[in-house]
């Protein structure tokens, strides 16, 4: 891909970014200076400096070069800071926890003394701010542009017309200060300057977190999802497992009415850590497996206490006095500390695993057996996808680090591109027939089988089928190299999908196992064929719901079969010329299953290749474990009312029963209220996960959340978990796909929203004029994140094909909160305004220095500007017509000088020896360390050119699209409600579908985003 493969330097390609092992963030250190004084990581990995390459620019002159880019050359670097976004800041600040009254001190002090053991002495960190802090926050702001500088693009830019906004209406800054809370005056017209920004708190938080931790027991609020940030796991889970919604709880449900708040917990069992966390300690308790209450079976957690000289285990949920078993005894100390508590992890961290003994297994438990379903028919010959598809098999099994040495690695993931020890492989490729393959080390080349009777599934080989894939890498190696020309005769149109997904269920049977199956067209062949359900025409709600769920009696009992098997089934679908898939009722198989869908919507493979091998690796590597059960144990006055996610459960109060569960797999847990919470005690929470990892340990993994219990709601207001409720809500919204319509759901969201914010108005603000809105301190993004909600694929008003929704809906329904918010509210850089020492590591605190984001609207874009956009789905890299010939061939490569000659296919930067080339492929690499599951590869959107200019504009949730209001609009309308609500005037639309607010969002149906000329 590159013109310069002959010259260009081995050692550059990220290693500026990775040459940094050790991570210092030791407690002394301050927020680094705004800016390094230059690239030193750049020209420490022995680049151009001393080359003479026509292309590469000189270093010293690379800032001059950069001023070129930007149309006006004023506009290029970031201006210093505008005067009233100082006072903006503030307010923002708050929401970080930063500004002094976020927490009580005084609440602190009294939880010291219920569990004075958890006073676990001097924090790594420190748990206020050093000094320098709100500086630091000041300048980051400082790197927005201001309004004034702004070159909207001219013909009919969303906010061309309101550049006479009326400025916010300010309290006093002490005021604002106290408070934390946001004011909007929503009377007159909006300043979309002064509305909450996604960026800019994302951007404030990941500064923050550069140089801080985040101390689990004494930080009540985590960091936003969407950034990347260290826990100090002090006896309360990391976020990165479990994020509660309130993280100090009203005693009453009342009280907690009065929020309008969801109590719930988004739980993310194996999420991945990142470099500089601890890894999860593995804890063996021999044949007695792991301490538990003998009342309500809770494991033993850092909130059990010892009693009676250490003779008595107190269970934190039930309150039960437990007799310590002998093997597990230990003296306590005078303050009824065990002896040996800081020996004992089970002890000390909220995170822990136990191996556990026979009891907890169904059956003997192996290394995980990898099936590998790959589609031979003609649509999948035809449109290579077959090749990438083998090509992103050979990368997951036998790529070491090599090239993708940018992936960050975590404790618990192997090295990108190889499976666990003890996994084993095998391979299945189908048609209108299935074939299996002896893939044995002792044989010349592979052996085909094929099952030729596909009513009656069963596997034609006993040896070889699943095989080391080190011992028998010549043999699989020379498989995948055959397989795209194995079947070229054959050209079966018509694939057979669930007798292939029958018989890889027969092969995985007796050990449960994860399938990774590939399909390029809708599966037409064979029993448990689909047809066309979706004809794209008008068609009523009812029908549409049908459309969104599956009835399909062959598929359904395969997944609940898979499911007690132990098996799950990520699925990589081309869906070849947009055609439809039926994913509700092929996808069914995943969400049942623990599984996940791959979509790749117009399946080309020059372009979509390098994503679809890269996601293939990245399901097969990433932490995996299978045959689950999941249980959520909570203190006595609380239960759990509903679970959202991917799973099955038989009946409520079942466990949760998980064929494979992965990293990026969240779920949603709802708690109500059955009885008053003693505010003299603290709320406890423990999910259990037992499933056997990937190399064959059967295992607990236990995730412990404490939270406060306060009287009323008011504590609870302050430790709202925004990034938690987000999650929680749309998890639930994507439950309720198959029983109410997208315009009740949508209308759900709205009331929600309006509820949330009203009953904060009512019940918890300051007195504030009339017409002010009023956001609570940390919620004050939670509108824009449901506006996007209501944008999404899955929910947006107007036609998406079925497929799509179903798509959306799922995604939502299992992706961790990182994902989600990265997917409802996407991250936006501007390339063309980089400075010199964006993107290389800073000198002070060896991290990238990151650019600051743009909020998602086309009135932020430039004349000349060049944009990554990233919703976590996959990047787009938009480039407005009139870019500069210099960016675009430092970027692509000599002779690339106008968006005519670049290809609109590329995925992949080339690598090249100019300063932008680097910068933007080191910020791919950070982009693809800090999301969910899905590849960080380019998608080129050339305006005017490029068909992927629609998803541009699709993905500026702040402008007025997606059949729904911009932001400003959006929050005039949440305000009108409130208003109406406080003064008792408020008609709830839920429900009925008819309401007002549906009513408003759908008038602007067909309202097109006039972007492109
Ligand atoms: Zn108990």
């Amino acid at each position: 891909m590159s013109h310069h493969g002959a010259s260009q330097s081995p050692g550059l390609q990220h290693a500026a970014y990775n040459n940094n092992p050790g991570r210092p963030l030791s407690s002394h250190q301050h927020a680094r200076t705004p800016a390094a004084p230059s690239p030193a990581g750049y020209q420490q990995a022995g680049s151009f400096s001393g080359q003479s390459n026509p292309g590469a620019q000189d270093g010293q002159n690379g800032a001059a070069a950069q001023q070129q880019y930007g149309g006006d050359p004023n506009a290029s670097y970031f201006p210093t800071q505008g005067s009233d976004a100082s006072a903006g800041l503030v307010g923002q600040m708050g929401g970080l926890a930063i500004s002094g009254d976020s927490y009580a001190p005084q609440k602190a002090h009294k939880k010291k003394q219920r569990h004075a053991y958890h006073d676990l002495g001097q924090p790594s960190a420190p748990s206020q701010p050093p000094p320098g802090i709100a500086q630091g926050y000041g300048s980051s702001q400082g790197q927005f542009l201001n309004a004034g500088q702004l070159q909207p693009q001219a013909p009919g830019s969303p906010y061309m017309g309101q550049s006479s906004a009326q400025p916010m209406a300010h309290m006093s800054t002490a005021d604002r200060l106290r408070s934390g809370e946001e004011m909007v005056a929503t009377q007159g017209r909006v300043d979309p300057e002064q509305i909450p920004s996604i960026p800019r708190s994302r951007d404030a938080a990941a500064q923050y977190y550069l140089t801080q931790v985040y101390p689990t027991m004494e930080r009540h609020l985590p960091p936003p999802a969407a950034i990347p940030f260290i826990a100090h796991d002090q006896g309360n889970s990391s976020p990165k497992f479990a994020r509660l919604t309130l993280n100090k709880l009203p005693s009453t449900s009342e009280s907690l009415a009065s929020t309008a708040l969801p109590l719930g917990m988004v739980l993310q069992p194996l999420a991945p850590l990142q470099e500089g966390e601890q890894p999860i300690p593995v804890l063996d308790f021999g044949d007695a497996g792991p301490p538990r209450c003998r009342r309500c079976r809770t494991y033993i957690n850092p909130f059990m206490t010892f009693r009676s000289g250490g003779n008595k285990l107190v269970c934190n949920m039930c309150n039960f006095p437990n007799d310590v078993a002998p093997e597990y005894f230990a003296p306590t100390d005078p303050s009824g500390v065990r002896v040996d508590r800081h020996q004992r992890p089970e002890l000390m961290l909220g995170t822990c695993e136990f191996l556990v003994p026979k009891e907890y297994w169904a059956r003997e438990p192996v290394g995980l057996r990898w099936l590998f379903l790959i589609d031979v028919s003609q649509v999948s010959l035809q449109q290579k996808f077959v090749e990438s598809v083998c090509e992103g098999i050979r990368h997951a099994l036998y790529d070491d680090e090599s090239e993708e040495t940018s992936f960050v690695q975590n404790g618990t993931e192997p090295p990108a591109g190889r499976l666990s020890a003890g996994s084993k492989v095998g391979i299945v490729t189908y048609d209108k027939e299935v074939h299996f393959y002896n893939l044995s080390a002792s044989l010349d080349q592979a052996q085909m089988m094929v099952m030729t009777d596909l009513d009656e599934p069963f596997v034609p080989l006993s040896e070889g089928l699943f095989v080391d894939p080190q011992e028998s890498k010549p043999i699989i190696s020379s498989l995948l190299n055959q397989l795209p020309t194995l079947f070229s005769a054959a050209r079966a149109p018509e694939p057979a999908l669930l007798p292939t997904l029958n018989a890889a269920l027969a092969a995985l049977a007796s050990t449960g196992g994860k399938v990774l199956c590939a399909l390029s067209t809708l599966p037409t062949g064979g029993p448990g064929r689909l047809i066309v359900r979706d004809d794209s025409k008008g068609r009523d709600p009812d029908d549409e719901k049908k459309l969104l769920t599956t009835d399909h009696p062959g598929f359904k009992k395969t997944a609940s079969s898979m499911v007690s098997a132990g098996v799950g089934v990520d699925f990589f679908l081309a869906a070849t010329g947009g055609q439809y898939m039926d994913i509700a009722t092929i996808g069914h198989i995943s969400a049942l299953t623990g599984g996940e869908v791959f979509l790749y919507p117009n399946f080309y493979a020059p372009r979509d290749h390098v994503k679809l091998a890269n996601e293939i690796r990245h399901a097969a590597t990433r932490d995996t474990g299978y045959q689950a059960l999941m249980k959520v144990r909570c203190s006595n006055g609380l239960q759990v009312s509903s679970y959202h996610g991917n799973f099955l459960q038989h009946t409520f109060g079942a466990d949760l029963e998980i064929g494979t569960i992965d990293a990026d797999k969240a779920m949603a847990v709802v708690f109500s209220y059955d009885g008053k919470l003693d505010t003299k005690l603290d709320a406890h929470f423990q999910a259990a996960l037992l499933y056997t990892t990937a190399s064959g340990q059967r295992r607990v993994r236990c995730i412990n959340i404490v939270a406060g219990v306060m009287e009323g709601a008011m504590e609870s207001m302050r430790t709202v978990d925004q990034d938690a409720v987000v999650s929680i809500i749309a998890k639930e919204a994507s439950s309720k796909l198959a029983e109410r319509s997208l315009k009740d759901i949508r209308a759900g969201i709205t009331e929600k929203t309006i509820d949330i914010l009203a009953g904060y108005r009512k019940n918890f603000s300051g007195s504030h004029p009339p017409g002010q809105l009023v956001l609570p301190e940390n919620l004050k993004e939670f509108s824009m994140y449901m506006l996007g909600l209501i944008k999404s694929r899955a929910f947006k008003a107007g036609g998406e094909p079925t497929d799509r929704r179903v798509h959306s809906s799922r995604l939502l329904r299992s992706a961790g909160a990182t994902e989600t918010a990265l997917y409802l509210y996407p991250r936006i850089f501007a390339i063309h305004n980089l400075s010199p020492s964006d993107c290389f590591p800073s000198s002070d605190t060896s991290q990238l220095v990151l650019p600051p984001t743009l909020r998602a609207s086309f009135s932020r874009v430039e004349e000349g500007g060049a944009y990554l956009v990233d919703n976590g789905q996959g990047v787009i890299l938009w480039l407005h017509s009139q870019v500069s010939p210099n960016l675009l061939e430092d970027l692509f490569g000599p002779g690339k000088t106008s968006l005519q000659e670049l290809d609109p296919w590329l995925s992949e930067l080339p690598v090249l020896e100019t300063h932008l080339n680097a910068q933007v492929r080191n910020l791919m690499a950070y982009l693809s360390t800090v999301r969910g599951s899905k590849a960080a590869t380019i998608q080129m959107a050339r305006q005017g050119l490029d068909g992927s200019e629609f998803e541009f504009a699709r993905l500026l949730v702040e402008d007025r699209n997606n059949e729904a209001q911009s932001y400003v609009d959006w929050l005039v309308h949440v305000h009108r409600a409130i208003q109406l609500e406080l003064a008792g005037q408020r008609e709830k639309s839920a429900g009925d579908g008819d309401g007002g607010a549906e009513g408003i969002l759908s008038n602007l149906t067909g309202l097109k985003a006039p972007y492109w000329n």
